[in-house]
């Protein structure tokens, strides 16, 4: 099993003292959110991604990237914040190729509530259409592009079930990173995995109690982690568990009860 432990834009503290944190886990990988206000210029400006660099190969992780997606929308309606967005997942993955890091994680996008449901479909093309653009980008450089499965919201989901994540991932060519609390927002996602389990390359772990997005540590909620185990058979060998907490505690707390279970 390769452990690790991701970043979020809500930690207060330099990248420097998160990664001399999770040093302190002895984990091997850790997930970076270039949502961090510290890392949004890598987006733009090629000396802050070798500053970055500089910080990361002081630690001796392999790392994984979450594209931006606070703001960000693949599918949205409006042509000009859908195509910032692929700019800026684009650059997402020419940041991760250049810190050598081989897996790219990003959002689909939503509908608005605000528009009624007959341009979902609209929405889905949209997104579809961007994701494959991003998804030819990553296989010229050798990165492979994941989109993640999102959790229940007040907005229309396009990619939360598995009957609407499937034929994304077959139309794109791209594969899941697999939310397990999101999954758990929607249904249980030990089942999810029945019919997604083939495309899962990454996994990020946090808990809740069905309903809201909560992040809460492992165990804490109502997720079934030993049947997500179980599903996920023997791909649980190769594939990142990624502890995905919104506190340095929680993540603590979380990776002893992943590590107790197997
Ligand atoms: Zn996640």
């Amino acid at each position: 099993m390769i452990l690790g432990v991701s970043d979020h834009p809500s930690f207060e503290g330099s990248l420097t003292e998160f990664l001399s944190f999770a040093s302190s886990l002895k984990v091997g990988l850790v997930e970076l959110k270039l949502d961090r206000i510290e890392l949004l210029p890598t987006l733009s400006s090629m000396e802050e991604m070798r500053k970055i660099r500089d910080v990361l190969e002081t630690f001796s992780f392999r790392y994984l990237v979450h594209a931006p997606y606070i703001g960000v929308n693949l599918a949205s309606l409006n042509p000009a914040i859908r195509e910032a967005s692929r700019g800026l997942v684009s650059s997402a993955i020419k940041f991760a190729n250049f810190i050598d890091a081989r897996l790219v994680v990003s959002h689909v996008g939503r509908l608005s509530r605000d528009y009624p449901e007959r341009l979902v479909e609209r929405a889905v093309g949209n997104a579809a259409s961007a994701l494959t653009s991003l998804q030819s980008l990553s296989e010229d450089l050798g990165v492979t592009f994941t989109i993640e499965n999102d959790h229940r919201s007040g907005d229309r989901v396009l990619a939360g079930t598995p009957e609407q994540i499937r034929p994304l991932l077959e139309e794109v060519g791209c594969r899941l990173t697999f939310d397990v609390g999101h999954a758990n927002t929607l249904g249980r996602p030990e089942e999810f995995l029945e019919s997604l389990r083939d495309y899962v390359v990454n996994v990020h772990l946090h808990d809740n109690d069905g309903v809201g997005d909560s992040h809460l540590p492992l165990g804490r909620g109502n997720v079934n982690l030993k049947g997500v185990f179980t599903a996920l058979g023997g791909s649980l060998r190769d594939i990142p568990l990624i502890i995905e907490c919104h506190s340095f505690a929680d993540i603590r707390e979380s990776l002893k009860v992943v590590r107790s279970l197997i």
